[in-house]
């Protein structure tokens, strides 16, 4: 069973929602670099005083702040993981890469959640976080497109990419991606 996954896709494409789903069924963990940043903003540390205002432009962190989070959350007694918002620039993947490549944990599949961005925009206003009012989602949207995009074809020419169309209910988008897994 397929069990060191990446999920990759726009934002909205409901890589949160369906990473949670995906480790509670199977006892994953699930390392989200959204999330652990603003843990680290409202908690108010040093490295969250300087995300907050990039998070809030939806620009992206340094790659060298999403890397320290991560090198602190991964490591070799990890039976499963999924990563997810991460890596997103090709510079990322490449540490990210050598950092498996030293504790041994090769990714089995990355996971792409393709999505129209009409729907996109659709769930990201509903869900009414502080990043999500329109012009913030445009420039994530364009972020996406121009920083994290080109991870498609990185993966690719892995052999490591699996996209499902990530459309319909949320436990038909889990039932796609659990028949990848098995
Ligand atoms: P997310 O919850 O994945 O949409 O992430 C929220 C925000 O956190 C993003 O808009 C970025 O500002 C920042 N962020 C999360 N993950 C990364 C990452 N891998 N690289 C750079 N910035 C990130």
């Amino acid at each position: 069973m397929k069990s060191r996954l990446l999920f990759l896709g726009p934002p909205g494409a409901g890589k949160g929602t369906q990473a949670q789903r995906i480790c509670t069924t199977n006892g994953f963990m699930h390392l989200s670099t959204g999330d652990l940043l603003r843990k680290e903003v409202s908690l108010g540390t040093d490295l969250g005083k300087e995300a907050d205002e990039i998070m809030s432009r939806g620009e992206l962190v340094s790659d060298s702040m999403v890397l320290s989070i991560v090198q602190r959350n991964l490591n070799s007694d990890n039976s499963g993981w999924v990563l997810d918002g991460f890596p997103r620039t090709v510079v990322q993947a490449q540490s990210l890469g050598e950092l498996l490549n030293e504790i041994n944990q090769p990714i089995d599949a990355v996971i792409l959640l393709q999505l129209n961005d009409q729907d996109l925009i659709k769930r990201l206003i509903s869900r009414g976080r502080e990043d999500d009012s329109e012009e913030i989602i445009q420039n994530r949207l364009e972020v996406y497109r121009q920083k994290t995009e080109p991870l498609i074809d990185y993966y690719r020419a892995h052999g490591l990419l699996v996209g499902i169309e990530a459309s319909g209910s949320i436990e038909e988008i889990s039932a796609r991606i659990e028949a990848i897994l098995n």
